[in-house]
């Protein structure tokens, strides 16, 4: 058996793990020993299905060091008039060079692949995949849990449900598997991987007769031109002074959504179904005109078994039909794990801190331990803000994440680092000053900051679930 010793262990060296690393080695000279089950960094990327991308900009995921991709504003094709959005391979081959050629090279980080962490009778370990030898690690500061929201993806989660034999199932990264036309599709899901799904079967040319959508809820979902950094900064933070004015004058929870939506912070599939569900899905105004021409949509409840002739819902059984192929796209995606203390002793869990940005949550995470020096301080700067999942899941969400931005903004030092940070949604604000659309956007952000704050506050009483740290 083996043994190291290391100022830090991180445990996963998906997308949270990675800019975690690079911010804290960026801001000390501290040594990182990284595990990871996978033989190289990025995650869950390496299982992802085959068509998808980023849901948000490239220009905003990675790490702070290293650009991903080009910056440039795509001219034509589906996501024309925004930032592009990497594929999975592309996003894997990005974080082997940020190894490779950044993290490796400085010296201060070990990369252990294929090599599964465990906890030890009186420390930590790590085993080989490959060989089965153990190594013992001594940790000198602390071990960074960096799978603890470790998302539920396709390609690995069981399906819910009972299959029979001679019923037609396959994960979603099957689809480009196939030899022949099946007589139908039914997309079985509310998430974003179920939309990846019957967009990419209608951009191949199905038509949306073909396809049958098995909805259980319907979510609330963000809309891509408000999520644009860079040039496109202003719209985002117009974006914002919507919400929080929203916010703001809502009157009481079903009021608030009827704002929100109304001002297009929120948006829904179907304008004749109340969505329940908010996970930070992003779909554009092209992409909604698309899907709402599925019409076929099953509104059950959640399949409990699928037979050769019929499917049963929580709510009823509908027709299978046979040689209709049915795409399971219900894993969870990202994590409703409770919120816990992102510092603790010996410990630090990444989180998600500003809603819908584990990454550049990560990176903070980074930068602040190793430029902090007491954990309250450091918790206080990294609140961590449990994933939503229902629709009201958005105002405890949304309360957590402006209260944490007050507290940066009133911190000369994370403020200025956060103007640094390309993973940072509103860095470079100050290039805009001027634009009228920023100035009036601004003007109503600073109006609405605190009456939004002091009202989500009044709207949370009695929410159970998503509920941040505090
Ligand atoms: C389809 C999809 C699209 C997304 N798009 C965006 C986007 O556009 N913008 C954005 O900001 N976020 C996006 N996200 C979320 C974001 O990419 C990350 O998924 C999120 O932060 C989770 O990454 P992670 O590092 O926590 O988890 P993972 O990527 O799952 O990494 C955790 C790692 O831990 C390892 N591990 C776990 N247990 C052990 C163990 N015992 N020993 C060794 N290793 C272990 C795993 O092998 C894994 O590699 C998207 C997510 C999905 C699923």
């Amino acid at each position: 058996m083996g043994a190291i010793e290391t100022d830090y262990l991180v445990i996963g060296a998906g997308a949270a793990g990675m800019a975690f690393t690079d911010a804290l080695i960026a801001a000390s000279d501290a040594g990182v020993v990284m595990v990871d089950r996978r033989h190289g960094p990025g995650g869950h990327w390496h299982d992802a299905y085959p068509f998808v991308r980023l849901h948000g900009p490239s220009a905003l995921y990675g790490v702070n060091s290293r650009r991903l991709g080009s910056d440039v504003i795509d001219q034509d094709g589906p996501n024309a008039g925004y930032y592009p959005r990497a594929t999975a391979a592309e996003i894997c081959a990005y974080y082997q060079r940020v190894l490779d050629e950044q993290l490796l090279p400085s010296g201060q980080v070990r990369f252990f692949g294929m090599s599964d962490y465990s906890a030890a009778r009186d420390g930590h370990q790590f085993t080989s995949r490959l060989t089965g030898e153990t190594t013992t690690i001594r940790v000198r500061k602390r071990v960074v849990d960096a799978r603890y929201l470790e998302p539920s993806i396709p390609a690995t989660h069981i399906p819910p449900f009972g299959i029979e034999p001679g019923a037609r199932v396959i994960p979603v990264n099957d689809l480009v598997g196939l030899s022949s036309p099946p007589s139908g599709f039914t997309v079985l899901g509310s998430g974003k991987t179920a939309i990846d799904a019957c967009l990419w079967l209608l951009g191949a040319g199905v038509p949306p007769e073909a396809i049958r959508w098995v909805r259980p809820r319907d979510p609330w979902l963000l809309d891509r031109a408000f999520q644009q950094p860079l040039q496109l900064l202003p719209r985002l933070i117009e974006g914002v002074s919507l919400y929080l004015e929203a916010a703001a004058q809502a009157e009481d929870r079903t009021d608030l959504f009827r704002r929100l939506e109304a001002c297009g912070q929120l948006i829904r599939l179907d304008p004749g179904a109340e969505p329940t569900t908010f996970r930070c899905a992003t779909v554009s105004q092209d992409e909604l005109v698309s899907l709402r021409s599925i019409e076929n949509v099953i509104r059950l409840g959640r399949v409990t078994r699928i037979g050769p002739d019929q499917i049963k819902l929580a709510a009823g059984s509908i027709p299978a039909g046979r040689g209709e192929v049915h795409v399971d796209c219900s894993a969870a995606g990202l994590r409703t794990k409770p919120a816990r203390p992102v510092f603790s002793a010996g410990l630090i869990t990444l989180q998600q801190i500003r809603a819908c940005q584990p990454v550049f949550s990560a990176a903070l995470t980074g930068y602040t331990e190793a430029t902090r020096g007491d954990d309250a301080r450091k918790n206080l700067i990294c609140p961590a803000n449990q994933y939503p999942d229902a629709a009201v899941d958005w105002i405890p969400l949304t309360c957590a994440a402006q209260r944490a931005e007050i507290t940066w903004v009133t911190d000369p030092d994370v403020s200025a680092w956060m103007q640094r940070s390309r993973l940072n949604a509103t860095c470079g604000m100050g290039d805009h000053r001027g634009d009228p659309l920023m100035d009036s956007a601004l003007a109503r952000l600073f109006t609405n900051i605190e009456p939004a704050i002091s009202k989500l506050e009044t709207l949370m009483a009695g929410i159970g679930g998503a509920n941040a740290v505090r």
